[in-house]
């Protein structure tokens, strides 16, 4: 199983490390290296986006449509949201001259099934 196909099955955006473990019960030998830069490589590509955060490690999505996601600062789970800011950003191609090739929209908070245990 490639690392595109995995990603494009999952829905727990792994990181790079759980990606990682993932190939590895299919291709025991695999490096960590080889997955890294062939996750670089889909992001390079755009078949595969990184989610970049200053709260917790980067993880990979390669579900379709790109969408918005939240973040849990309880749990630390990222769920996706319904939300494809695509005519949000022709949109604002329309008001500011800017060429958008892509975007990263995160929200975060208390998740639900956190919210319902406290
Ligand atoms: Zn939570
Ligand atoms: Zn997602």
């Amino acid at each position: 199983m490639s690392i595109l196909d995995y990603l494009k099955d999952s829905t727990a955006h792994p990181s790079a490390e759980e990606l990682h473990l993932a190939m590895k019960a299919n291709h025991p030998r695999v490096s960590f290296g080889t997955v890294y830069r062939n996750l670089n490589i889909l992001v390079e590509q755009g078949e595969a986006i990184r989610l970049e955060s200053s709260r917790g490690r980067d993880r990979f999505d390669a579900q379709q449509p790109f969408h918005a996601h939240f973040r849990c600062d309880g749990c630390g789970k990222l769920y996706d949201l319904p939300l494809t800011p695509d005519r949000l950003a022709k949109e604002m191609t329309g008001k500011t001259g800017h060429e958008i090739s892509g975007h990263n929209i995160e929200f975060y908070g208390i998740c639900s099934s956190c919210n319902a245990k406290s």
